[in-house]
């Protein structure tokens, strides 16, 4: 039976379905110059030291520093060139007093040297002796074994997102493979008796699907992968069935559109059938896309989103994509980038809703501004046009033009 809304902050209603769904994807090994964006699912201990031999961080010379103690413009320090250390071979040389090697920027430091001056501190003298005319003190400008990373010390804790320094850093320790979660997958379903497939013929009155595409898009931008069940007609059975068959084969379930209190709004009815505890939340406090629903089937989450193209860009990206994240094991998602900027016109609002407005973004002497795209609410090509989606808080009955507003980038 339709129901009134009893609407739920969006943080709040995030929370409830957090509490109800069990995380858990699976995991497989996959190469590391193919885990960029994967979560990993153990933590990974430093099998060897980093580097694995003391390096010259300057071109210059390996010294003692003893050898350069009080060494000056004035007064320099003289000192004997007894070779010049190879790049990606032994250092070779063991260093006397009185003695230096000629190194390159990540060179071995030769056997009885403790510092490294830099060329910008010696002048050549002739062919066998430098005069250094600054002192370094011992350690300086070397980077000593296991400086970077120790052997057996963590490298990268499980439920940790790959970003490309991670790459590099495991590929800098010789770790090629790496046990990471399994892509989540997402059922998605469009339903509405209107909607007819983009390459379908549209007659009075059908509109093309645009949802299963830019929610399929989302999807794949935060690392799952999109199972599209095609669309369904605004019938309980067929849209049931679709359901099941979305629950069975994937992670997590997505329905689009249906999702208000008329009658001709099944996707509460259906979800509610798939199993316990069903529907936590129907109706947010947030505009566009209040007739959201959040949804726990025995422990896997399904949500039904508003069928208005913007609303349900909005809601996908508020609710399933920390979803997604949370399926994968990934207890910390990446910040989402977003930007201040002084709002050129005022933003209505009601006190207790949070408003997202899509705005376009201009530099000017003073900074970055926020141009709202007014016209129709709601239009896909606002969205198109738009830069980022600008946030009026939950507590704000409004902003006006001048007032800094945070941007949340595309
Ligand atoms: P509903 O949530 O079912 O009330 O739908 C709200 C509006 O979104 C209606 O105008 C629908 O035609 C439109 N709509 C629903 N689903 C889609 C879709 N997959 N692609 C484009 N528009 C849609
Ligand atoms: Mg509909």
């Amino acid at each position: 039976m339709p129901e009134l809304f009893t609407v739920v902050p969006p943080d709040e209603a995030l929370k409830r379905l957090f509490s109800h769904i069990r995380p858990g994807v699976g995991t497989q090994n996959v190469k590391v110059n193919l885990a960029l964006g994967r979560i990993t699912a153990e933590d990974t201990f430093a099998p060897a030291d980093l580097p694995a031999f003391s390096r010259s961080t300057m071109d210059g010379y390996a010294v003692k520093a003893a050898d350069t103690y009080g060494a000056s413009e004035a007064i320099p320090a003289y000192l004997k060139v007894v070779g010049e250390i190879p790049m990606g071979k032994p250092a070779g040389l063991t260093l006397r007093r009185g003695q230096v090697a000629k190194v390159h920027t990540g060179g071995m430091l030769a056997e009885g040297a403790d510092a490294v001056v830099m060329v910008e501190n010696t002048q050549v003298v002739d062919e066998t002796t430098i005069e250094v005319v600054r002192p370094v003190a011992p350690g300086e400008n070397v980077l000593h074994v296991g400086d970077d990373v120790k052997k057996g010390h963590l490298l990268l804790s499980a439920r940790h997102l790959l970003r490309p320094q991670d790459i590099g850093g495991l590929m800098g320790l010789g770790i090629t493979e790496i046990a990471v979660s399994s892509r989540p997958r997402v059922a998605i379903l469009s339903t509405g008796d209107e909607l007819v497939p983009p390459d379908g013929e549209v007659t009075p009155g059908k509109v093309r699907d645009i949802n299963t595409y830019s929610l399929s898009a989302l999807t794949l931008q935060a690392g799952a992968i999109p199972l599209s069940f095609g669309l369904v007609g605004d019938s309980y059975d067929e849209l049931r069935e679709a359901a099941v068959r979305g629950m069975e084969q994937a992670d997590m379930l997505v329905i689009s559109a249906g999702s208000s209190v008329s009658t001709r709004d099944l996707t509460a009815q259906v979800i509610s059938s798939l199993g316990k505890p069903g529907v936590l939340v129907h109706g947010v406090s947030i505009r566009p896309g209040k007739p959201t629903i959040l949804a726990s089937v025995e422990g896997k989450p399904a949500i039904g989103l508003p069928g208005n193209p913007v609303s349900a860009l909005v809601i996908f990206d508020l609710f399933v994509v920390p979803t997604i994240y949370r399926l994968a094991g990934c207890t910390t998602p990446p910040l989402r980038p977003s930007v201040e900027a002084r709002l050129t016109h005022n933003l209505a609002s009601v006190t207790g809703r949070e408003d997202y407005v899509p705005v376009k973004l201009e530099t000017n002497p003073e900074g970055l501004l926020a141009v709202p795209i007014f016209g129709e609410s709601n239009l896909i090509s606002t969205m198109m046009r738009a830069d980022g989606m600008a946030r009026v808080p939950l507590d704000k009955g409004g902003l006006s033009a001048g007032e800094t507003v945070t941007v949340r980038l595309f």
